[in-house]
């Protein structure tokens, strides 16, 4: 089988310990190729190297333009490996070739943008109120990140980290997931290939308990920018504030889409069903709570109802494919269980609801509506990140705010109306990072993206994003030609 080596100081090497673990191709329900199985011995490896290039001249010693015209020949090589890269990832999560090509297709963009705004951090010369002072300000990097991603979009999300933190100068190790490895290997020897030296990438492969938690926990990771569930974010967090590392986190969502009923119906539907049945509802983005206007209630089901019965699944390699397989066994287990136990609650099924059988063995599962859902029940409130909808009712604006707000989460919100008086109450009154007004899963380098509440901390993307990665140090110079005054007390006049 195709054994993945971890990428550590530029040299590709299995990990300490010399095991191996299997990852799965959901589609053929079995083990395509294999990864280390790495522990914290080769975390410490990947660190040191990831230090010693952080200070090394041939990084450290770059200008911050040398540094973004890397990053944009990187994105080149990005665009010239999209294909490669983007089978990759369908291999190892089963996600649509289609999406993932247009994932890899718009990831340049990421490194352009940050390798663009590299030069153009600025600090600053102070009006200083003390006359006898010279106080500047300048930007310098954080050291040493660490960056552990989910499976659903592994390269992705890397990039959200990547381009704006080796735009600020940083150097970085990369744990991905253990369900989908192959494709960020892949991708981090891309960057060699442009010309980074080697250290200032590199990925260490293994489970979130025997890498992700000792890199974690090093003490010369100077910050985590971390994208998986709230559970795992929170235990990071936690671990993190030991020795007050920066956290990044960008966490998991129950994002409600809620259509009014003066919407274009059709877009809105459209909207709402590739809110939830896309990625087969992997994203942390997904519109999995729908928030219905009473008067349109059954009419409007009706037409999502119809959509989920069009939906073409199968071999997501296969660019006619609407829906794939879900990406593992334990996710699979997963989302299986939410639907018994929202069916145990008492949930009525307008569609779907059971798994799927297909002649791969792949793992399928119905997409699946559940109607007149109570929004405090467990179906409305936990994340199934599946490609599981549930409808809710609502009177009027009031209603549907209070009902939308009513989550632990707060990651992204739509809103459909053809009333811009109302969009502008909603995405105000709405508790959520993003809100999509009559569109749903747009997003783009230069907006920000992230969670409040327990979907996350901080943002990525856009230009502010930069500074997430960087920190201020201030600069005095005394040019009086007089003595210090009274040495004993602080120079605050
Ligand atoms: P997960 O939390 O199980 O794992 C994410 C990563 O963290 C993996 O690499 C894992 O090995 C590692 N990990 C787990 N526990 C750890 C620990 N204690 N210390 C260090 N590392 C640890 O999440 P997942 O199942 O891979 O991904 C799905 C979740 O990710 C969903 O909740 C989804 O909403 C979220 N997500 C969020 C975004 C976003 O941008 N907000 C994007 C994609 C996915």
């Amino acid at each position: 089988m195709r054994r993945i080596e971890n990428l550590i100081g530029g040299k590709k090497i299995a990990a300490a310990s010399g095991k191996w673990m299997p990852s799965l191709d959901p589609y053929r329900n079995e083990n395509w190729c294999e990864i280390p199985d790495s522990g914290p011995q080769d975390v410490d490896a990947a660190v040191a190297a990831a230090k010693t290039a952080f200070r090394s001249p041939g990084w450290a010693g770059l200008s911050a333009t040398a540094r973004g015209a890397l990053l944009r020949k990187v994105g080149d090589l990005i665009a010239a490996n999209a294909e490669r890269l983007a089978e990759l990832e369908v291999r190892d999560n089963g996600k649509l070739i289609n999406e993932m090509l247009v994932q890899l297709k718009t990831i340049p963009q990421w490194f352009n943008y940050y390798g663009g705004l590299a030069d153009k951090v600025e600090g600053g010369v102070l009006p200083i109120d003390k006359p006898d002072h010279f106080v500047f300000t300048t930007w310098e990097p954080l050291g040493v990140v660490a960056a552990i991603t989910a499976w659903n979009s592994p390269l992705l999300l890397l990039t959200w980290k990547l381009a704006p933190g080796l735009a600020a100068g940083n150097t970085f190790v990369v744990k991905p997931s253990e369900y989908a490895s192959a494709s960020t290997i892949a991708f981090a020897e891309l960057f060699e290939e442009a010309g980074f030296p080697a250290g200032v990438v590199n990925v260490v492969c293994g489970t979130g308990q025997h890498v992700g938690a000792p890199l974690v926990a090093h003490p010369d990771v100077a910050k985590i920018a971390f994208t998986g569930s709230d559970a795992a974010g929170k235990a990071i967090n936690k671990a993190a504030a030991g020795d007050l590392k920066r956290v990044t986190l960008e966490l998991g969502g129950k994002s409600p889409n809620i259509v009014f009923e003066d919407a274009d119906l059709e877009a809105a539907a459209a909207g709402v069903a590739s809110g939830i049945f896309a990625a087969a509802g992997q994203t942390c983005i997904a519109g999995s709570r729908l928030l219905l206007q009473r008067s349109i209630y059954d009419t409007f089901l009706a037409k999502v109802r119809a959509m989920a019965e069009g939906v073409k699944v199968g071999d997501p390699l296969d660019p006619e494919t609407q829906m794939g397989p879900l990406a593992n066994l334990p996710h699979y287990d997963k989302v299986m269980t939410c639907i018994a136990d929202a069916k145990k609650e008492g949930a009525v099924v307008a569609f779907g609801g059971n798994a799927m059988k297909h002649p791969t063995g792949g793992l399928f599962v119905e997409p699946t509506i559940f109607r007149d859902v109570d929004n405090a029940s467990q179906l409305a409130q936990r994340e199934i990140f599946g490609p599981v909808l549930a409808v809710i009712p609502f009177n009027d604006e009031a209603d549907a705010l209070r009902i939308a707000n009513n989550s632990k989460y707060g990651l992204a919100a739509g809103v459909w109306t053809k009333d811009m008086g109302r969009a502008f109450r909603m995405s105000k009154g709405l508790q959520s990072g993003t809100v999509w007004v009559n569109t749903y899963r747009a997003l783009s380098f230069m907006a920000p993206f992230g969670g409040v509440k327990d979907s996350g901390l901080g943002r990525e993307s856009g230009q502010e994003m930069i500074k997430s990665y960087m920190q201020p140090k201030t600069v005095w110079l005394n040019n009086s030609a007089e003595r210090p005054q009274n040495p004993f007390i602080m120079r605050l006049t």
